[in-house]
């Protein structure tokens, strides 16, 4: 008997464009090998897969996680720090080590809940400080090679303590040796309110990302005028280091603190430069103006930050539902408003991550989910249980959770 030539042929579900009916998704080897209109003749597949109507869209991206401080796969865990950065960091160096699951299985937990959600690209970040060294960042990379089939992984290795003030030059050796030892980005964080030493920690980062060849993404929670010093500190250094398009700012809360003009010059700086920035619609700080940043040409995109962690209780890595709570906060009423914001949970964090051939079109990866929503902004807006994900033509996850329905 011939070889049949597609995998798997999925019918009966709606593109986001609103397409014509009928068509139908032909994978083969993990990628779209076509999309066949309504009119061609049934193909030879091995499995055959009616989707029920529903909107059928690519898979999710979440751009800012953390996945070694999470706290699934865990009874309910009251929270325990004080509401001060510094005794949340604090706490994490107190906690996390007594866990009865380590590193590697609570990742993992989260991993699939991230899954279980219709995400296939994270973008985490994993303490390295003086009291973990590298063993968050060895957990976390443990997940990743567990789940290798369901997501990609992208990690940053993150000083969560500081840099000068957790030691300096040992301090940036052991984020040296996190990039050695699998971590693809340079973290940093709040150079000024942290470290108070801004040119300590920021030229000691780039150092490293131009030797190592990787980009950075820093936290910068720091408000107003301070946080705008540091953010064109960070410019500054991503053009001396001809880093355009591999630099992230992560929350950028100043932003949303500052007069307009200053805003819009330090959007158009950022763009020039080639940051992006990421948010999560962070409850207690100033949301940066996302669409003033979008329209000067800022790359902005989304993740979930921390979920259900020793940060906070909230959450469920779900980034429909994140971008649900960024677009409340934004006042993204209008249906254009809410497609840009997919864009900010899909294709634009794919271009962040450097994730290649993203999106629902042949020969790209078959990484997508089904959903019971007519279009996309009712999608964002309820944010049902993802029907069917696939992750590179596999089924992965079904209604709502993680592995495939009985
Ligand atoms: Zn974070």
């Amino acid at each position: 008997m011939a070889e049949a030539p597609y995998d798997t042929v999925l019918q009966n579900f709606r593109l986001a464009d609103g397409g014509p009916p009928g068509q139908r998704l032909a994978l083969k080897d993990g990628r779209i090998a076509a999309i066949l209109p309504a009119d061609a003749p049934a193909p030879p597949a091995s499995q055959v897969l009616d989707l029920g109507g529903d909107l059928l869209l690519p898979s999710l991206v979440d751009g800012h996680m953390h996945l070694d401080k999470t706290l699934f796969g865990l009874p309910w865990t009251p929270h325990a720090a004080e509401p001060f950065r510094m005794s949340r960091i604090a706490t994490d160096e107190r906690l996390l080590p007594s866990l009865p699951l380590d590193t590697a299985a609570r990742a993992g937990a989260l991993i699939r809940r991230c899954v279980a959600n219709g995400t296939a690209h994270i973008r985490t970040h994993a303490d390295i400080t003086p009291a973990f060294g590298l063993s968050a960042l060895e957990g976390v990379l443990a997940a990743r090679e567990a789940h290798k089939a369901a997501a990609t992984v992208q990690v940053v290795a993150f000083p969560q303590a500081g840099v000068m003030r957790a030691g300096g030059k040992p301090m940036l050796e052991l984020l040296d040796a996190a990039i050695g030892a699998g971590a693809e980005l340079v973290g940093g964080i709040d150079p000024c309110e942290v470290d108070r030493d801004p040119a300590g920690q920021l030229d000691g980062i780039f150092a490293i990302a131009e030797k190592r060849g990787v980009g950075v993404d820093i936290h910068l929670h720091e408000a107003g005028e301070l946080g705008l010093f540091s953010l064109l500190e960070i410019c500054a250094r991503v053009r001396a280091h001809g880093m355009a398009g591999r630099a992230t700012i992560s929350h950028g809360f100043c932003l949303g603190g500052i007069a307009e003009s200053k805003q819009k010059a330090a959007a158009e700086m950022m763009a020039s430069c080639g940051v992006a920035l990421v948010t999560h619609g962070a409850g207690s700080a100033t949301m940066p103006p996302l669409m003033l940043l979008r329209r000067a040409g800022v790359r902005v995109f989304c993740g979930n930050d921390d979920v259900r962690d020793t940060w906070s209780p909230y959450g469920n890595a779900d980034m429909l539902e994140r971008a649900s709570v960024i677009g409340w906060r934004e006042d993204l009423r209008h249906d254009p408003l809410i497609l840009e914001l997919f864009s900010m949970v899909s294709s634009e964090g794919a271009a962040a991550l450097g994730i290649a051939d993203y999106g629902i079109a042949p020969g790209n990866p078959a990484h997508f989910f089904t959903i019971a929503a007519e279009n996309i902004p009712d999608a964002i807006g309820a944010h049902p249980p993802r029907k069917r994900v696939f992750y590179a033509g596999r089924l992965v996850a079904a209604d709502g959770a993680w592995g495939q329905a009985a």
